[in-house]
């Protein structure tokens, strides 16, 4: 039996695992010593590997290149030359009769690696000539990259996964880490038992609720108000930190008076929490030695997330709690390699390592390296992937060249997503699975899937890690950067590479941020956090040291925003606030986890809506009964789930299931800035079938 050394697809904690191979199959995955798991894994870890070993008869797995070559007409199987050459004419016809804005891509989050995030977005950029290149960080964590961006210059945890322990105080703000990733939850079980305080703040009383000091189960669609009050009571209260914000911020005047009218007293009703409680938590938050402040999805996907994030950074700018060890803000990305995906130039505002396209002197570093004019880069900010369906039905976007993502299942108001889809001319899907997408595709070009490839993964720390290919794939499949290569020269761009190693070259050539980090310190449980500048740094546990933020300034930014309510709220017909959550044993569109026996097993179709008890009893609907939930935008069936961890208020579903998909209800209200789509708040109603 074989031991190769992987990272988990799973999630950003970036758990590192054995993949234990005998006969060119995987028969286990193990927990390896990595720096964030220590040998630990969660179930997705341990049983999520089956459909690699795959069984044509039991798993969805593209097996070959197809091309549908009218609207409607059957998928045909083709060779790699016809599928290469068809898109490549295709695009180009596009590109000539629409120009280069019509053309769209995405990179991808999940199991395929930074040096194939790398190559797409170069695609992008040198061959289609613009910067319409997104993935779904966009979905979820945008609003952290752009608020942190804003406030503290880095979009990134400022802290690690390991050193969450050690924290004194954990503020854990919409964050269902116990579901969303189970290993940085035990990094919280472990903060209570040496000691830490744990104040929770969400909606539902979810599992670090119950070991939370403090809970605050504030209102859906009321965090700007909460943060803003805790913000107030740290400046009202004295218990921040006047040296440290007098020598490493700016705007506090400014941020005082937009506080001004959030004092706990003043919005205890809009939050739904007693004033004496959120005092009593910005107590024990300003009181500790060191604490970190710790946010996912509960935060980020909201209409005005980007405040909220900007918020929270101020609480810790306020307290001094940055720039040194066991403190910090933490994002915790949500895909396995959402991080990745932005640090590669997967975002149509910068190029890899953070580096912006509206940047002269960037654009002209990228075009000599690429060997291209710099008038073929692009000066301006391409379109986001929530932007999409409206520049379809616009016309502005013509053909969507789609790398491991699944917008007809993952994006808010899929009845609108359709619409756009039905508008494009022409739609490539590069996936392993068959996909809501794919099915809706003109061409499909099969990749290798996590286990088969190589790469580096980047985890919700920052940090790089290897992971090695275990088995051969099975079907006429190609990894993902020699698809994009090949298509890349069939357009006239000779692009090749020999290995992931020669791409990770260039990136570090490209990318100061990066540069040390070579292929060679990355063997083995190595996890080297960015930035990681030359050959001889061990790269940065934490962000800020010494207080230098990477504003342009050099100081940390204060903001306050008034709160604003969220777009859709409830009324007679629909009285009920939708939110989306988590499903433990599933991640991202479920086509990995679905089709894992073990996995599959633990939450099947429909899915689920948690209801409260009360409102399930006035409805006349019982626990596990099929229910229809309604939205303004359409209606699913769903299974259920009387809750009594919720509140009264709202229902809550999970975006995994094919049946009863949730996002045929969500609605698309964007963020102003990171457009970012409201899901966890619209209109809803259970109704009993
Ligand atoms: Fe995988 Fe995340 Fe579970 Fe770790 S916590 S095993 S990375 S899903």
């Amino acid at each position: 039996m074989n031991k190769i050394n992987s990272v988990c697809p799973y999630c950003g904690a970036g758990c590192k695992i054995n993949l234990c191979v005998e006969n060119g199959r995987i028969i286990k995955a193990e927990g390896a010593n990595g720096v964030t798991n220590q040998g630990e894994l969660c179930l997705k870890g341990l049983y999520g590997w089956d459909f690699l070993n795959d069984n044509k008869l039991l798993t969805a797995r593209i097996h070959e290149p197809m091309i549908r070559r009218q609207k409607g007409a059957d998928f045909e199987i083709v060779s790699w030359n016809e599928a290469i050459q068809y898109t490549a004419k295709k695009l180009l016809e596009i590109k000539e009769k629409y120009g280069a804005k019509s053309i769209m891509c995405t990179g991808s989050s999940r199991g395929t690696g930074n040096e194939t995030n790398f190559v797409m977005q170069k695609f992008v950029r040198a061959v289609l000539g613009n910067n319409n290149v997104d993935c779904c960080a966009r979905v979820c964590h945008g609003p952290s990259v752009a608020g942190l961006q804003e406030t503290l210059g880095n979009g990134a945890m400022s802290n690690s996964i390991a050193d969450i322990e050690d924290s004194d105080c954990l503020l854990v703000f919409g964050y269902n880490c116990a579901d969303s990733h189970p290993i940085v939850a035990r990094r919280v079980v472990k903060a209570k038992q040496k000691g830490a305080k744990i104040i929770v703040c969400d909606p539902r009383k979810i599992e670090t609720a119950k070991i939370a000091n403090q809970y605050l189960p504030l209102k859906n669609g009321t965090n700007m108000a909460l943060v803003n009050a805790f913000a107030y009571t740290l400046i009202d209260e004295d218990l921040y930190d006047k040296d440290y914000v007098s020598r490493y911020t700016e705007g506090f005047e400014e941020y005082k008076k937009q506080l001004a009218d959030y004092s706990p007293e003043a919005v205890q009703d809009i939050v739904g929490i007693p004033a004496m409680e959120i005092r009593k938590a910005m107590r024990t938050y300003a009181g500790a030695k060191t604490a970190t402040i710790m946010w996912g999805m509960g935060v980020t996907q909201f209409g005005q997330a980007v405040d909220v994030v900007k918020g929270l950074s101020g609480l810790a700018l306020l307290t001094g709690n940055l720039g040194k060890p066991h403190v910090g803000v933490a994002p915790v990305r949500g895909q396995n390699n959402v991080q990745g995906a932005c640090d590669m130039g997967v975002l149509p505002n910068m190029f890899p390592g953070y580096q912006y396209v509206t940047d002269e002197k960037t654009r002209k570093k990228f075009a000599q390296a690429w060997n291209i004019p710099v008038e073929q880069l692009d000066p301006e900010v391409g379109y986001r992937i929530t932007e999409v369906p409206h520049l379809a039905i616009e016309g502005k976007v013509k053909a969507y060249y789609i790398m491991g993502e699944d917008p007809l299942q993952t994006e808010a108001d899929l009845g609108l997503v359709r619409k756009g889809f039905e508008a494009l001319d022409f739609v490539v899907v590069q996936d392993i699975f068959m996909t809501k997408t794919a099915e809706q595709a003109d061409v499909i070009l099969p990749s290798t899937s996590w286990g088969e490839h190589a790469g580096i993964f980047t985890c919700a720390d920052r940090g790089f890690q290897r992971f090695e290919k275990a088995i051969e794939p099975r079907g006429n499949v190609k990894r993902d950067w020699e698809i994009i290569s090949l298509l890349a020269t069939e357009m006239g761009y000779p692009m090749s590479y020999e290995n992931n190693e020669e791409i990770w070259n260039e990136v570090r050539a490209l990318c100061p941020l990066f540069f040390g980090v070579t292929y060679e310190k990355l063997a083995g449980l190595a996890h080297i956090q960015w930035p990681c500048t030359d050959i001889e740094d061990k790269g940065t546990p934490y962000l800020y040291s010494g207080n230098q933020f990477t504003t342009p300034s050099g100081k940390g930014q204060l903001f306050a925003t008034p709160w604003r309510a969220p777009a859709e709220l409830p009324d007679a017909d629909y009285p009920m606030i939708l939110s989306t959550v988590r499903e433990v044993g599933h991640y991202s569109c479920r086509s990995m986890t679905g089709n894992c026996k073990a996995l599959a097993s633990l939450a099947d179709e429909p899915g689920y809506v948690q209801v409260h008890p009360d409102v399930a009893k006035e409805a006349g609907i019982g626990d596990q009964e099929i229910v229809w939930v309604e939205s303004r935008r359409g209606k699913v069936m769903s299974r259920c789930n009387v809750n009594e961890t919720i509140n009264k208020q709202a229902i809550y579903m999970t975006y995994q299931w094919w049946i009863g998909a949730c996002n045929e209800l969500t609605q698309d209200n964007l963020d102003p800035v990171s457009k970012t789509p409201e899901t966890k708040y619209c209109a809803a109603r259970v109704i009993k079938i």
